[in-house]
């Protein structure tokens, strides 16, 4: 089949598009299309320029395709996981002709990503990049991270707000549990702005195009990485508490032992979460490990 030529930025083509299909907009989807022309081919490029070698991308969400296309254009090979089926048809049309495209029905939380990256990504080096459903953002991070697959890099756009928690530095106000996982397995950087006019819908918010480093990863001497976890969510999710007493209602261990695990780290009984350093933070849930039975 020919590889049609549509303007996927272009309003009155989706419009059209979408209307021979008979799809609407699903705003519970997160389906805010970009119609800013520059971003998608900044953020496939962000990919392209990373690597010389054979590329595939993991896209999540087509919407119409925007990106996908500007994705196809540049690498070997996409997979793009996609949750609204009604959206498959206006895919076929809207990115028939290109051979190097599977397009999967799924929810990107639940789909077994190794066997997507077995599948389709032999031989190659694999990114993530995506305009990210934003009601799922930090979920699907944390386990694009958690999951420890291969990818290099993972470009996604994100809310603006959401893009600098993410790329706070751990140890300052704008930092939280997610910076601190991030911190963990990659490096992170903001890329470019996209102000919410490059939208159709246009959302209240102001987005980012952000960059996880998988490759430049810091190399943190965690005893147990469960018990890491624990702790970092526990130390901030009562920010406004000392970290002493965050943790001590927080883990479900005695008071005394945290006392003892903060003192032993070298952290003050009254520092907060999001004034500690990756390697405060790091002490102290080595120091819990070792006094929490
Ligand atoms: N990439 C497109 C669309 C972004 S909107 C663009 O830039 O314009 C987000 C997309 O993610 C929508 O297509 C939505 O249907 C899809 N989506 C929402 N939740 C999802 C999930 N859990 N798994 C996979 N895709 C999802």
């Amino acid at each position: 089949m020919d590889k049609k030529n549509y303007t996927l930025t272009d309003l009155s083509v989706i419009k059209r598009v979408m209307g021979e299909h008979g799809v609407t907009f699903s705003k519970g989807l997160g389906q805010n299309f970009l119609v800013n022309p520059t971003v998608c081919p900044k953020m496939a490029e962000a990919v392209r320029e990373s690597t010389d070698n054979k590329t595939g991308v993991l896209e999540i969400g087509a919407g119409v395709g925007v990106l996908t296309k500007e994705l196809l254009e540049r690498c070997d090979k996409v997979v793009c996981v996609e949750l609204d089926t009604r959206l498959f048809p206006v895919l076929n049309d809207t990115l028939s002709g290109y051979e190097n495209l599977t397009l999967i029905n799924g929810d990107i939380l639940k789909i077994d990503l190794k066997k997507v990256i077995a599948e389709h990504f032999d031989g190659m080096e694999v990114f993530v990049c995506a305009n990210l459903p934003y009601y799922i953002t930090s979920p699907v991070i944390m386990r694009l991270l958690e999951e420890k697959l291969p990818f290099k890099k993972i470009i996604v756009m994100v809310q603006k707000e959401a893009g600098d928690r993410l790329c706070a530095k751990v140890g300052t106000r704008e930092s939280g549990a997610v910076t601190v996982a991030v911190n963990y397995y990659a490096k992170a950087r903001k890329l470019f702005d996209v102000s919410r006019g490059s939208f159709f819908p246009s959302p209240k918010v102001d987005s980012c195009v952000i960059e996880l480093d998988l490759t430049q990863k810091g190399d943190y001497p965690v005893i147990d990485e469960k018990l890491f976890f624990q702790t970092v969510k526990a130390a901030f999710s009562q920010r406004r508490k000392t970290v002493l007493n965050a943790l001590s209602s927080g883990m479900g261990i005695e008071k005394s032992k945290i006392a003892q695990a903060v003192k032993n780290a070298g952290v003050s009984e009254n520092a907060r979460a999001e004034a500690l350093t990756m390697e405060q933070l790091v002490n102290l849930s080595n120091e819990i490990f070792k006094v929490k039975d």
